[in-house]
């Protein structure tokens, strides 16, 4: 290993922790600062760091997609200005690996212009995109041997397995896809996406159901990368509107619930759709690109990509009621230890 810096070089204390991470320990003394405590940095690690602390320290959400603020390369000087105990860290990163940090002027379909959302998001135009989700996208079957879970918080009744139903109407109307026209039983295969999206904490009483199929599903699949020509662009790509659609807050519930209407109306079970929580689960920066290009419409990545996303199903109605879903098993559930990891960036620049 060339080692051309470690983690104490650096006086921001994020730096220095991410550095810490990335960085390998050893006794030898540092080329640059001297310390022999440091974790050592080559130029590969070097440069991993400035960009998960610079670029992906910067990312910024919009109301749909987002970018990082800052970018840096070869040829530009440096234009951001950091806060007065980073200078000399930035200065570091320009000298040792030859870059500049500069403001980044996103794609702008990172930020949400892809006209299939746009249109998504007016009332005269959203049926017509809507009947293309439904035809672009494959139908999947759920056969009767596949379990998925779903998660009550302090269930009145926790043996009763209408508890772990669709909820009551006064409580519709609040999630992703449900309305009081249309209930929805979230369950997902993966049991930390379903501890995640239960908002669960430490004084919380939990509840585990285990649910199977009584018969084989029929649902719509929005959680994997359709088939477009290659030679649509992110600015018409139905493919980015659906993923950054679900990768947004509250004020997309209104799109994602006139989808699974009509998934409904076309006579689906239900819906398989990409999970919030994806991202984090598996510590991604969202809306990964090379040169500006997205992932997603690069063919090469796309089975990567995809593998990226933990899918949830949403199955419409009172599934349980109704019989289309048993409950094969209920288990309290224990949180016995809560784990977060993460790294920074910078505050202002
Ligand atoms: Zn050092």
């Amino acid at each position: 290993m060339d080692t051309i810096a470690c983690s104490s070089c650096f006086v921001d204390q994020g730096l220095r922790l991410d550095a810490e991470q990335i960085g390998i320990a050893g006794d030898a003394s540092c080329p640059n600062c001297g310390s022999t405590e440091g974790k050592k940095l080559d130029k590969s690690f070097l440069s991993s760091l400035a960009y998960r602390f610079f670029v992906w320290g910067s990312f910024g959400r919009t109301e749909y997609g987002g970018a990082p603020l800052i970018q840096f390369n070869e040829l530009q000087k440096t234009t951001i200005t950091p806060p007065p105990w980073m200078q000399a860290d930035v200065a570091l990163f320009e000298s040792l690996l030859g870059i500049g940090f500069f403001y980044y002027g996103p794609r702008l379909w990172m930020v949400g212009e892809i006209e299939p959302l746009k249109a998504l998001e007016s009332l005269k135009e959203r049926p017509k995109i809507i009947a293309k989700i439904l035809k672009t996208y494959p139908s999947r079957h759920i056969e009767s041997n596949r379990n998925f879970y779903r998660i009550r918080k302090d269930p009145k009744h926790p043996d009763l397995h209408t508890e772990f139903d669709s909820p009551p109407n006064p409580y519709l109307g609040s999630g992703r896809l449900d309305s009081l026209e249309l209930p929805i039983l979230y369950a997902s295969p993966d049991l930390e996406v379903c501890v995640h999206e239960c908002r669960v904490t430490a004084e919380d009483e939990l509840y585990l159901a285990t649910l199977v199929p009584s018969r084989v599903l029929k649902v719509l699949d929005l959680s994997v990368i359709p088939d477009e020509s290659e030679s649509v662009t992110e600015f018409e790509s139905l493919d980015m509107a659906i993923h950054q659609l679900f990768m947004a807050g509250k004020h997309s519930y209104e799109i994602t619930r006139a989808i699974a209407g009509a998934a409904k109306q076309a006579g689906f079970d239900g819906i398989i759709y990409p999970s919030y929580f994806s991202l984090l689960r598996l510590g991604l920066m969202p809306l990964r690109t090379t040169y500006g290009l997205s992932h997603r419409r690069a063919p090469e990545l796309q089975a990567q990509e995809e593998s990226f996303t933990v899918p949830n199903l949403a199955v419409f109605d009172r599934p349980i009621e109704s019989g289309l879903l048993k409950v094969a098993c209920i288990n309290k559930l224990v949180l016995s230890r809560v784990a977060y990891e993460f790294h920074f960036g910078p505050a202002s620049f």
